[in-house]
């Protein structure tokens, strides 16, 4: 298991890392090889040895979990229970038609072009009303449209870590996430996401590691659909205010319940100022539509829209406009209703055929929002190990492991019950017990 003191793991990796960079070439049956450096065609000039030229930043290997998880082709009829998807058939397209004829006949040509970084002023002034229903109180100077809550994840790894400073994560938590903090170099100090909030361990973290912040998603969490009482936001939020430390609070799910409307977020119980949040209208609305949003202390916000203003000058204006209309019209409100009643019924029939065609083999907990069912194998076995069979039967999901910082094999994965109607829900679980049948007779 182990050469000259290095483990077989770490070799492997360093092989790994060699191929990624183009200095090494596996032959399968042959062994490994140091690769020509400059591999032209014959009797043409040698070609550029593009990953030695990448920064030592983007050389470090980031190998994707997922796709080493799903190593086996997923055929075209695969039920895919893995995405983060909502449902295409939801997405508001003929209001989005209307609004945007309206708008092309109505609008001033100047705002074809480039507008300011922290967004199109109308779309960031009908924030401040939708926010305040979800009591949080900002105005224009703490506000900031992005590209989607993924870019606000990366510009604030950009503006606030350091190679070496220490982030505090749930785990699991959302996989994107955790990426982008390990590309910063950060150092992951982890919290387990089920039972009461780990108070007492997060206090000791502080104390011995004065982390940079804190990332969490306290609502219908990604992967496990955990929803953090109001009275635990509340001990976090003193908490974090005596120790001065930031809390990230990325929201995409509170508006999707199931039954009681969510507990008010962390910003809206935020004494001091010291919560970042960000929103996004790609579960809500549409993903393509890139637009997510950050409210956050106007300092911060200042520099954050410098970043940006590097990254893309600013975002999408049509979608922008888009979004506006559809807030500044109360169509978004009629949409949140309709999409609530459907992916209510979904997250329902998805729970009722695991109880059905998988009761036996696997546990639950009824998740009150978001998009995910979080299950639990009673055996003590691995899921990636589950999906490898599930792939053949034609349903797939995310085994548990991509969540983690630390990938290690787990008996959780995610289901995501918001792409499908019932019907292809239960057909899913079906074939989910299938490979389970399978599983236990191996
Ligand atoms: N955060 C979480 C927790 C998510 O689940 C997602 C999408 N899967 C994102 C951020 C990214 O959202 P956006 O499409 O707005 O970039």
């Amino acid at each position: 298991a182990s050469l000259f003191g290095v483990s077989r793991t770490t070799a492997i990796n360093a092989y790994r890392h060699l191929e990624q960079q183009g200095m090494v070439k596996t032959r399968v049956g042959s062994g490994t090889y140091v690769a020509e450096i400059f591999p032209g065609t014959p009797g043409q000039s040698p070609g550029i040895p593009w990953p030695q030229l990448f920064t030592p930043y983007a050389q470090t290997s980031f190998t994707s979990t997922l796709r080493e998880l799903v190593s086996n082709p997923i055929s075209s009829n695969n039920i895919s229970l893995a995405t983060g998807m909502p449902d295409p058939a939801f997405y508001p397209v003929d209001q989005l038609q209307s609004l945007l004829n309206d708008f092309l006949h109505r609008t001033d040509r100047a705002d074809f072009g480039y507008i300011p970084t922290e967004g199109y002023t109308p779309l960031r002034q009908s924030l401040v009303p939708y926010l305040t229903k979800k009591g949080i109180n900002a105005s224009l100077e703490n506000l900031t449209v992005l590209s989607g809550a993924q870019q606000g994840l990366y510009l604030i790894c950009k503006i606030l870590l350091s190679p070496g400073d220490f982030v505090v994560v749930e785990s699991p938590t959302y996989l994107g996430a955790i990426q982008l903090f390990q590309a910063a170099g950060a150092r992951l100090l982890t919290l387990p996401v089920s039972g009461t909030f780990p108070l007492s361990l997060l206090e000791d973290y502080l104390i011995r590691y004065r982390p940079k912040l804190l990332y969490t998603i306290p609502t219908f969490h990604n992967p496990t659909g955990r929803l953090l009482p109001e009275n635990q936001r509340k001990e976090l939020l003193q908490l974090a205010s005596r120790h001065r430390m930031v809390v990230l609070e990325d929201d995409p799910y509170s508006e999707l319940f199931y039954g009681e409307p969510s507990p008010p977020s962390l910003k809206a119980l935020d004494p001091n100022g010291g919560v970042i949040y960000l929103g996004t209208f790609s579960k809500i609305l549409l993903p393509g539509l890139r637009t997510g949003f950050l409210v956050a202390h106007p300092s911060l916000v200042n520099r954050l829209a410098i970043e940006k203003q590097y990254n893309d000058l600013h975002s999408n204006n049509l979608s922008q406009w888009l979004v506006h209309l559809l807030l500044e019209e109360g169509l978004l409100d009629n949409h949140l209703k309709f999409v609530r009643r459907e992916y209510k019924k979904r997250r329902d029939a998805l729970a009722r055929a695991i109880r059905r065609y998988c009761g036996e083999h696997l546990q639950f907990d009824l998740p009150e929002g978001g998009f995910y069912i979080w299950c639990k194998l009673n055996a003590d076995v691995p899921s990636s190990k589950l999906l490898h069979e599930s792939i053949k039967a034609g349903v797939s999901f995310v085994p548990g492991e991509a969540f983690h910082a630390t990938p290690t094999e787990g008996r959780e994965f995610r289901l995501c019950f918001a792409t499908h109607p019932e019907a292809l829900l239960t057909e899913g679980v079906r074939r989910l017990s299938k490979s389970l049948d399978q599983l236990s007779k191996n």
